[in-house]
């Protein structure tokens, strides 16, 4: 019996995120917006970091900047790789941006970004836990804003 049998079946070509906290795993779809892309989602998976972890494989699709930067406000200690032909090409982990634009709601119904049209903008305090700062009504929160 095999301990390295594959639990999630091989990606040709497109983006493999792993290491996704388990209970997150839904969230980066729903950030990213996957819908019609060719998706092999896999949960409960052990990890030693995490212990339990999501995976998600994407065909055909490399993930811009700013998706990256969804994924690390949701997912911190991801790694992304992307495969071609079967091949890993590339594999790296996110890297957690000192600011985020545009990427999640102000939890302050008072800020200028909730009630302007004014792109949000966190500064980051920490990774883990997540937390940010608003630049504009300069209010702290953890990572249960709202993701644009
Ligand atoms: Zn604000």
């Amino acid at each position: 019996m095999s301990e390295k049998k594959r639990s999630i079946s091989a990606l040709k070509n497109g983006t493999v995120i792993d290491h996704i906290k388990n209970e997150n795993t839904f969230k980066i779809l729903q950030i990213l917006n996957l819908k019609d892309e060719h998706l092999m989602i896999g949960t409960n998976l052990k990890s030693k970091k995490l212990g339990k972890k999501g995976i998600i494989k994407v065909a055909d699709k490399e993930l811009s900047k700013e998706e990256l930067n969804k994924v690390s406000f949701v997912a911190p200690k991801a790694t992304i790789a992307l495969i071609k032909d079967y091949d890993v090409k590339k594999k790296f982990e996110i890297d957690f941006p000192k600011e985020f634009v545009g990427v999640a709601k102000c939890g302050n119904y008072n800020c200028i970004t909730n009630n302007e049209p004014v792109e949000t903008h966190f500064f980051t305090l920490s990774q883990d836990p997540i937390i940010v700062k608003c630049k504009y009504c300069e209010k702290v929160f953890s990572n249960e804003l709202e993701i644009i």
